[in-house]
């Protein structure tokens, strides 16, 4: 087995024990592989090992590999800063976005979606633990976005994100997870259905599962370390 087949293996074993300690499914949660500044090789050796579901950051360099691998049945995500300049791209390119955090570039995507695509799935990124700097809407502010998005044609609203900063412990970690499930169930309660809570990372996918993810996003742990150009 390659590297990454190997790792892939351990990232599923770690989602699986998660749910078990849960009471969850397995199939509660899905694996997002997040390939940014990998090459469509390595997306290839995870391809080849059962995975199909990609998530990029910078869309230039998701292009291109979203272009190189048209003849695979993958499905991307778009799950980094999404500029006006950009959302082109993003409508023509991906199946999913997770950043949208505005209503502007919502209004952009769902124009900009080409016809014969399906709707673009998207999900609005919460900034759940209120960092001054960080992208995503404020929680006070999730449920008119939600309302608003909603009702774009060519989207499809399908959940919340969250990137939390990173926390001290397994407790902590679930503190704040949790805040974003109270959202999301409140969001559901008032007559959103929506279906995907895309939370968790390499380093604490096993709290974000505990507290309700069903999407969790994972980049090192399968791929290795990063090294940005
Ligand atoms: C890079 C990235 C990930 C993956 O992070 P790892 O710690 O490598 O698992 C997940 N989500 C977002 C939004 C990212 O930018």
């Amino acid at each position: 087995m390659t590297t990454i087949q190997e790792q892939l293996k351990a990232v599923r074993a770690r989602i699986h024990a998660a749910c078990q300690a849960a009471g969850r499914a397995d199939d509660a949660v899905t694996l997002l592989a997040v390939s940014k500044t990998f090459p469509a090789e390595a997306v290839q050796a995870a391809y080849d090992a059962g995975q199909t579901a990609f998530g990029e950051n910078y869309i230039q360099e998701a292009v291109q590999k979203i272009t190189a691998l048209r003849h695979l049945p993958l499905v991307w995500h778009c799950i980094g800063p999404i500029q006006s300049n950009k959302t082109r791209l993003v409508a023509e390119h991906f199946d999913w976005v997770h950043t949208v955090d505005r209503l502007k570039i919502a209004q952009r995507l769902s124009e900009q979606r080409p016809a014969h695509l399906p709707p673009l799935q998207v999900c609005i990124q919460v900034n759940i633990d209120g960092g001054p700097t960080k992208s995503g809407v404020a929680p006070d502010d999730v449920l008119a976005l939600a309302r608003a998005v909603s009702q774009l044609p060519h989207l499809q609203l399908r959940g919340l994100m969250c990137i939390p900063e990173p926390a001290a412990d397994f407790v902590a970690e679930c503190a704040v997870f949790q805040l974003a499930r109270t959202l999301f169930d409140d969001l559901n309660a008032s007559g959103l259905a929506l279906d995907t809570l895309s939370m968790g990372m390499s380093a604490d996918l096993e709290a974000a599962v505990a507290s309700g993810s069903t999407l969790v996003r994972v980049g090192s742990a399968i791929f290795g370390s990063r090294h940005y150009a």
